[in-house]
């Protein structure tokens, strides 16, 4: 287990787009790893590479609230939207903060997993909500750049 430090707001790598990864090997793993570790320390329900400062496309979502239902999504791609949803949204790098956001209700997305195996996932709710924030952080935008409301916690 291996923690990795946070790039907070205004850390220029959040607003740069991730490239994508070529091969799933050992080093992806790993990372995959660490960026599960990190995410459950601070108790988010997700983490983008970027935001550990890999520039990679690459993002982790745990929405369970027993924290045992990993994902990893590789090279994700979402390939549809449907329906509209508004709701609060924080950020591990944008701490003390908190935003209305509009998102789709549902998505289709595809990705790698961890093995490097192509799978399609339809989510709605909050899972589709915390997809299409971990997907923004791989295009550097920020939720902040989106939210209404945006107060202090
Ligand atoms: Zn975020």
């Amino acid at each position: 287990m291996a923690l990795r430090d946070i790039r907070i707001d205004g850390d220029e790598i959040l607003l740069k787009r991730a490239k994508e990864i070529k091969t799933v090997n050992e080093k992806i793993k790993l990372l995959a790893g660490d960026m599960l570790d990190t995410m459950y320390d601070k108790n988010g329900v997700g983490l983008a590479a970027p935001q550990v400062g890999i520039l990679k496309r690459m993002f982790v979502v745990d929405i369970s609230e027993e924290r045992n239902e990993p994902y990893v999504f590789i090279n994700p791609v979402i390939e549809s939207e449907e329906g509209e949803q508004c709701g609060p949204e924080g950020c591990l790098s944008v701490p003390n903060k908190q935003g209305q956001v509009k998102r789709p209700m549902k998505v289709k997305v595809k990705a790698l997993d961890i093995n490097g195996e192509e799978f399609s996932m339809e989510v709605e709710g909050f899972f589709a909500r915390a997809i299409c924030h971990e997907n923004d952080h791989l295009n550097g935008i920020l939720y902040t750049t989106k939210a209404e409301d945006l107060v202090e916690i």
